[in-house]
């Protein structure tokens, strides 16, 4: 019997929440979406890191295609945007200022993160599961989607499953109080493999690029945990506006 559906990215948040929970229970399933159909693009590529996850908690790991709706992203106007792969609401264009430090809007797709919750709803309800766990945290939130909205987004996600479905998914969200950094240190604790995970935007099969918004954030986390950062970069310094 499973209790939780665990949505998976293949970044460090919801693969360390994954260790985490699964080191709690055995009742725990996976979820991965891939956003592209071309595997070698952000969004895919962390598939296998979260594969490899799976395999290593011995949980089963759900990947559901919905690659066909990235064809919609071009009809929202703006070339631009990105589909958080986790739901990351980071991505909604709090700081317009990129990784290198030029003025690429980072924007999110409309109804991305409802699309990705209501797809784990469906496992959820398909697998007999109350729980959905989202790994969002406090670094993801922005000045026009804080901890607030979160608990709000959190109701009415819940409030319109049981209305439309008469049952019961909860929205889990354990790191609503934590910042990146403190889920690296319970990830530190934990044990958990950190070069098993993948940040990096920028599409490089080999290595993490080093200077994308996903990779400057991953490697300010380590700093401020004070965790050695097993990361391969290929550029390994800081260059962006992002440290503060
Ligand atoms: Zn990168």
């Amino acid at each position: 019997m499973i209790d939780h559906v665990h949505l998976l990215s293949g970044g460090l948040d919801s693969a360390i929440s994954a260790y985490k929970y699964a080191s709690a229970s055995d009742r725990l399933v996976a979820l991965s979406v891939q956003l592209n159909s071309d595997k070698k693009k952000s969004g895919s590529f962390e598939l296998k890191f979260a594969e490899s996850i799976c395999e290593e908690l011995s949980i089963r790991h759900h990947v559901l295609d919905i690659s066909a709706v990235s064809q919609l992203i071009s009809l929202i106007g703006n070339p631009r945007v990105t589909m958080g792969f986790g739901g990351q609401i980071n991505n909604c264009g709090d700081d317009p200022m990129n990784a290198s430090g030029s003025a690429e809007w980072y924007g999110r797709v409309p109804l991305s993160v409802e699309l990705l919750h209501m797809v784990g709803g469906l496992v959820a309800i398909a697998e007999n599961a109350t729980k959905l766990v989202w790994s969002l945290h406090r670094d993801d939130f922005t000045p026009a989607f804080g901890r607030e909205e979160t608990l709000r987004y959190k109701e009415k996600f819940e409030e319109l499953v049981s209305f439309t479905t008469g049952r019961s998914v909860v929205l889990e969200t354990p790191f609503l109080d934590f910042f990146k950094s403190d889920i690296l240190r319970m990830g530190a604790d934990l044990g958990f493999p950190f070069d098993r995970t993948w940040s990096c935007s920028n599409g490089s099969l080999e290595r993490h690029c080093g200077e994308c918004r996903q990779c400057v954030k991953r490697k300010i986390a380590f700093q401020q945990a004070g965790i050695s950062d097993p990361t391969e970069y290929t550029s390994v310094g800081i260059s962006v506006g992002l440290a503060a």
